[in-house]
């Protein structure tokens, strides 16, 4: 496991550690297949990835999302994937080199986060931000899930600080 960087806060002027963001490399729906169907039918690389299927294709761009951490000075950050409509997907693709294209889309979160049971899919805005960074996902708020939950009331700095631990306790067994 990495050495933690630690930074002092500006926020309340202690030492902080620096959380990494939980990030997923792909959306699930890619996740899941095959190595072989991974081969014939799909395409991902760091911000796009398509799935195409004899009568359709479907499609996936990486954004990031912020979960609130409650009783700390700073937020927790995912790495998630969205799926969008053929139109959303043209036009983010069109814009990627476009420092000054605002708009937003609507997508499907396409990662299951451990920490959740995700019978449903979850419906989010997805924003996109001036200067090229990833777009923001944001769940639909009237969305019962506890997931959207958590995000539109916070999670404690302790849960934050399990959910780094799990995923990073994760990456360091499939290594
Ligand atoms: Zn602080």
């Amino acid at each position: 496991m990495p050495e933690p960087i630690k930074y002092i806060c500006s926020c309340c002027g202690k030492e902080h550690e620096e959380w990494p963001a939980l990030a997923f490399i792909a959306p699930d729906n890619y996740d899941h297949l095959s190595d072989e169907e991974k081969e014939q039918l799909g395409e991902l690389d760091t911000d796009f990835c398509t799935i195409t299927y004899p009568d359709h294709t479907d499609k996936f761009i990486r954004c990031t999302l912020t979960q609130k951490v409650t009783d700390h000075c700073e937020d927790m950050e995912y790495g998630l994937w969205v799926s969008l409509s053929d139109k959303s997907y043209q036009d983010y693709k069109d814009n990627f080199d476009n420092e000054n294209h605002k708009t937003k889309y609507f997508g499907w979160l396409c990662n299951d986060l451990p920490d959740y049971e995700f019978n449903d899919n979850i419906p989010t805005t997805v924003l996109t931000k001036l200067g090229n960074d990833r777009p923001e996902i944001v769940p639909h708020n009237d969305f019962e899930h506890p997931f959207v939950h958590d995000y539109y009331n916070g999670i404690n700095k302790a849960e934050a600080e399990r959910r780094i631990r799990d995923m990073l306790e994760k990456t360091s067994a499939n290594d």
